[in-house]
């Protein structure tokens, strides 16, 4: 089929209020973002659909795109037609009869904008079944569940004519609910985790720590090819690189075994907290799961989490790790997580931490060291680039689902 437009309905959007317009501003921009590729495209978002009218543009290629936009309920693909019987009936029975085989059953659903056409919805749905009835003898009309769900839309410009509804991603749009940062390692989780924060809505920008030359140059490029596989989502994402070579080296010498891990950590979150603040952000989010290791035990977390009272999120803290895998899997991250580039955390590991960090000891040790100088050194040196969505996207089929008009 020639499809015409993509009809795009909002997903958790209509519940918004008046925070409405924005809702829908956010998703338009990032609508356009992932639709770069195909300037054809012109894009009407309106206060209850999304209208994509194709101009010739190839409408499996754009729907791949949508399924990765947040704040999408399901959308399909439709054919625009003149707004008259003989038309809209012909072109239905064409979409039944793409899809008919013996014994399916079909229903026909139709949505009126154009108060003034000359039929109401349910004669256009009787003219319109009588009519597929009499073409296809045999086939029954079914309405609660159709084999084959015809959807047609009388508009002021047209009729719009659909056989198909697939299953957005649903979430929020990227970046209404406000800016976080993320702790990205190399690791499974955290790009789980930024999967996640961006699916409620969260903008987030990547902050990495990364130590040559303990830490090799495939290891950063390993977390910066992560970022561009979340970058799918929204188009661009934005990652600091932080040098932590020093701080680890000072802290190695200068802290017990038994707690280098937890001071470590807590100058992380502190590094993260004053790049956030700079970037003016309002969270941090990890991929730290309870108990998962030593540093992500409740008494851990405490120790680590008392440098700041800034909300830090962490989406994956109560999945086990084969629910984050799938996970993984499905935001085709897994394959690169796994790559064995050591990041600077366990080149660092004390072999055997203490999985249960008093506060008063690590803030008594961090005491010792001079902060300011540590912190202010890594800061000075941190890099951001822009990484960009990549060419390639997820593959997985548009899933279809029952039509909702
Ligand atoms: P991941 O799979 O995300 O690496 P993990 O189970 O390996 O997690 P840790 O290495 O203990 O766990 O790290 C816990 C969290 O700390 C990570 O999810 C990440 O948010 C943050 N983190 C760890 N290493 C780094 C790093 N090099 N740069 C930025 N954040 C890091
Ligand atoms: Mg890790």
């Amino acid at each position: 089929m020639q499809y015409t437009e993509i009809m795009v309905r909002y997903g958790e959007l209509s519940t918004k209020g008046k925070n409405r317009r924005s809702f829908i501003d956010r998703l338009h921009g990032n609508v356009e973002k992932v639709l770069h590729p195909f300037p054809t495209v012109r894009i009407h978002p309106k206060r209850d659909r999304m209208h994509l009218e194709l101009n010739g543009a190839d409408a499996q290629a754009v729907m791949d795109r949508l399924q990765v936009v947040f704040g999408i309920q399901s959308y399909s693909p439709s054919i625009k037609i003149a707004k008259e019987m003989p038309a809209i009936k012909e072109l239905a029975l064409a979409l039944v009869q793409e899809q008919y085989q013996t014994g399916k059953t079909f229903k026909i659903a139709t949505k009126r904008a154009d108060h003034q056409f000359a039929y109401d919805t349910n004669q256009i749905n009787l003219a319109i079944g009588d009519y597929i009835s009499d073409q296809i003898p045999e086939i029954k009309a079914e309405m609660r569940h159709p084999d084959i769900k015809i959807q047609i839309e009388i508009r002021m410009d047209g009729a719009y004519l659909t056989s198909h509804t697939y299953r957005g991603s649903a979430g929020l749009p990227v970046g209404t609910a406000g800016k976080a940062m993320l702790m990205l390692s190399g690791g499974i989780d955290s790009p789980v985790a930024g999967y996640l924060a961006m699916k409620r809505g969260v903008e987030i920008e990547m902050v990495h720590f990364y130590s040559p030359p303990y830490t090799s140059e495939h290891a950063l490029q390993k977390a910066q090819e992560l970022t561009a596989k979340l970058a799918s989502y929204t188009g661009q994402i934005k990652f600091i690189q932080v040098p932590f070579t020093e701080i680890q080296e000072t802290i190695k010498q200068q802290v017990p075994e038994g707690y280098l891990m937890t001071i470590q950590r807590r100058l992380m979150l502190r590094l993260t907290d004053l790049i956030r603040q700079k970037r003016q952000a309002l969270a941090i989010f990890n991929g730290e799961s309870v108990g998962q290791v030593a540093s992500q035990t409740l008494e851990s977390m405490a120790a680590i989490n008392a440098v700041t009272t800034t909300p830090i999120i962490r989406p994956v803290a109560t999945m086990d790790k084969t629910e984050i895998i799938a996970l993984a899997e499905k935001i085709d991250t897994f394959d690169l997580s796994i790559q064995p580039f050591e990041d600077c955390c366990t080149i660092f590991a004390p072999t055997r931490p203490r999985t249960k960090p008093r506060l008063d000891k690590a803030a008594q040790y961090e005491a010792q060291l001079d902060l300011d100088t540590l912190l202010k050194n890594a800061l000075d040196k941190i890099e951001i680039t822009n990484i960009s969505l990549e060419s390639h996207f997820l593959e997985a089929p548009n899933e279809e689902i029952q039509a909702l008009l």
